[in-house]
This record gives structure tokens, C-alpha cells and sequence, in this order.
């Protein structure tokens, strides 16, 4: 089977089509440097993101805080992780980039806020 996928490393946008069997890469073409094929093995065969989502907080003006993985993470994991999102609340105030959650999901990231409660 072959996949497109566009590789986002840098602005160029190269469209890379991608030979796979099963779940393994086995032929990548149109890519206009090295990073290109990493970035189609990782996505094919090791898909992650970084999560961003709000989570709510108590006792303060703004009522929902952005937080976001300080790593990526796992796409098979990300439904799991909203779900455990949607549970969080904050009392605390918070600035940017203190962490929310340690060792998220045990997951080895940390949930991060990525603005101040206030
Ligand atoms: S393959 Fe290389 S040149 Fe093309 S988008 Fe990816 S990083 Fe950029």
C-alpha cells in the first residue's frame, strides 16, 4: 500500500509517498532531504503528537486554563489522556509552563500549563 503524507519538519511541505506493509515502512519517495524519511517512519510506524487542551479552573477569573504535554506523546494515547483532562481541576493559581500533572498517564511527560490562572 502507499500513503501520502506531508512531511511539517520544515516550510517546504514535501508530499512523500510512502511504501508500507503491514505497519512497516518499506519505501519513501519524494522527500528532499534525510529528515523526510524519519519523519514518515515515525509517523507510520511510531505516530505522536504533542497534546494541547484546557483544563478547568476553580476560583478564578478565567475559567479554563491551556495546557499542553511538554512532549510528544503516543496518538493511541490521546483519547485516554482527554479523558483524564476533562477530570483535572485547578485551585492553585498556576504561571506559565509549571507543571500540572507529573509523569502524565505515566506516559514519561509532563502536562504543563501554557498560561497564567488568574
Ligand atoms: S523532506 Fe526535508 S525538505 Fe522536505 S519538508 Fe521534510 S524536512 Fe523539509
Amino acid at each position: 500500500m502507499i500513503r501520502k503524507v506531508t512531511c511539517i519538519d520544515c516550510p517546504k511541505g514535501c508530499v512523500l509517498s510512502v511504501g508500507v506493509e503491514g505497519r512497516k515502512v518499506v519505501k519513501i519517495t519524494g522527500n528532499e532531504c534525510p529528515k523526510g524519511e524519519e519523519y514518515a517512519v515515525s509517523e507510520i510506524e511510531d505516530p505522536t503528537r504533542i497534546l494541547t487542551s484546557t483544563v478547568l479552573a476553580e476560583g478564578f477569573s478565567l475559567r479554563m486554563v491551556p495546557v499542553r504535554t511538554d512532549r510528544p506523546i503516543p496518538k493511541g494515547d490521546i483519547k485516554r489522556a482527554m479523558k483524564e483532562i476533562k477530570r483535572i481541576r485547578i485551585s492553585e493559581p498556576v504561571r506559565i509552563g509549571d507543571i500540572i500533572i507529573e509523569d502524565f498517564l505515566r506516559l514519561g511527560v509532563d502536562l504543563i500549563a501554557t498560561r497564567e490562572s488568574r
